[in-house]
């Protein structure tokens, strides 16, 4: 199946907000085995949305809407699109009522332009949106599909999950199963070391990069769930075999999850002593469901004394190699680890200049964590401030 995603609104085109819904649909399309072909941005305007989408629907399967479906005049989405499919709208007294109701529960007073949400295709059917009032359409004429849901981003993921995906799912009769792949490097010499493995038709294998790290996402089709996953698996294992100990970990939102679940295992505690990050790795460390039964102490020692009177570095130390150096950035992991009588001290990098030494760990020597081998990091090229305080 191929597909467009056409995203609708003069506030796209004007700059004033970012198209993360074109960027999630484009995923979640691709994942579902859908070609996307193209991406395209319309402002609000009846003729020139409706020449488009008469070209459009001649190119793909199934063009894929957001936006334009609210109560203003300036939301025309759902009336184009219905004549470029044949289709007509009519007044439906249920999702009336629903608009009603959520009026006065919020204490608003709906006004006759609301009525303009509760039109829903003749021919083709509604889209229910559980999580605001405009519901999203489907259109259907000669096997070429339309699907159109609201511009709200969370309304808009929350109707692809529940309504929209389940929908295509049944039209590819199959199932599809999925798995993150998280790899610490590039993503230029990663995708040079998998490059064979991207072309696959099934599984399909995509890289995504990150600050400082990539996924890769496999996606299996498959009769059932269970062979589905068996093949995601199988395929996982050739990534394994290529890269090693760099795939840190398999479905995770980012290395602060694996590191606070790797500490639950390991029943280790954790202590941060931070310069330049100002606090940023506790945040992301916390940012973690459980992280409170591993780390209880975070320091933020940006000054020279601050490194000395918090976690104990030793002057003459700072005055032999500079401040930035692994050195210190030893001395403050392991005098936060020693004041709160921790098993793991960790120091945030330490940003240097061009070409020198960005310290990104050191762990305590008596203690072994399987988080891949973050003991020191050497870069040789130089960061930027931001850069460098985002690295993992
Ligand atoms: P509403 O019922 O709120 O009018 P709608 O379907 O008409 O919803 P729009 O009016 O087009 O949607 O957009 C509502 C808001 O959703 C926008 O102001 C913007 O904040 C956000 N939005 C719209 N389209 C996008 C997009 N492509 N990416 C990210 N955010 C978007």
């Amino acid at each position: 199946m191929t597909a467009e995603i056409i995203s609708v609104g003069t506030e796209l085109l004007l700059g004033n907000i970012l198209n993360t819904n074109a960027q999630y649909l484009s995923r979640e399309l691709a994942a579902l085995g859908i070609t996307v072909q193209r991406e395209s941005t319309i402002g609000d305007n009846h003729s020139r949305l409706a020449d488009f989408v008469n070209e459009a629907k001649q190119r793909c399967d199934l063009l894929v809407f957001t936006g334009g479906l609210g109560p203003t005049a300036d939301d025309l989405t759902k009336e184009t699109v219905a004549s470029c499919y044949g289709d007509t709208l009519a007044f439906d007294a249920e999702e009336w009522d629903k608009i009603v109701a959520y009026f006065t529960r919020t204490g608003r007073t709906v006004t006759p332009n609301n009525r303009k949400q509760a039109m829903v295709p003749v021919h083709g059917r509604k889209v229910v949106n559980r999580h605001g009032t405009a519901p999203g359409a489907w259109f259907e004429q000669d096997g070429r599909c339309a699907v159109l849901m609201p511009g709200v981003p969370h309304e808009m993921k929350a109707m692809w999950q529940e309504e929209v995906r389940p929908l295509l799912l049944a039209r590819q009769n199959c199932a599809l199963h999925s798995l993150t792949l998280r790899v610490l490097g590039g993503e230029s010499n990663l995708e040079y070391q998998v490059r064979d493995l991207l072309e696959n038709a099934n599984p399909t294998a995509a890289i995504y990069c990150k600050t400082g790290e990539c996924e890769i996402r496999i996606t299996a089709r498959a009769k059932t769930d269970t062979e589905a996953e068996t093949m995601c698996r199988a395929y996982a294992k050739k990534f394994y075999d290529l890269l090693g100990d760099a795939v840190y970990d398999e479905d995770v939102a980012g290395l602060e999850e694996t590191v606070v679940h790797t500490l639950q295992r390991k029943g280790l505690t954790l202590a941060t002593a931070e310069s330049c990050t100002g606090g940023m790795i506790a945040q992301r460390i916390t940012n973690v469901s459980g992280a409170s039964e591993v780390f209880g102490y975070g320091f933020v020692t940006y000054w020279e004394q601050a490194k000395a009177k918090l976690v104990g570095v030793d002057p003459a130390v700072i005055e032999q190699y500079n401040v930035v150096s692994a050195p210190v950035a030893a001395q403050m992991a392991l005098g936060a680890a020693q004041v709160v009588g921790y098993s793991l001290g960790r120091v945030g990098p330490l940003l240097w200049g061009a070409g020198l030494v960005l310290g990104a760990a050191w762990l305590d020597k008596d203690v072994t964590l399987a988080v891949g081998q973050l003991l020191v990091t050497a870069l040789a090229l130089p960061l930027t401030r931001e850069r460098g305080r985002r690295r993992p």
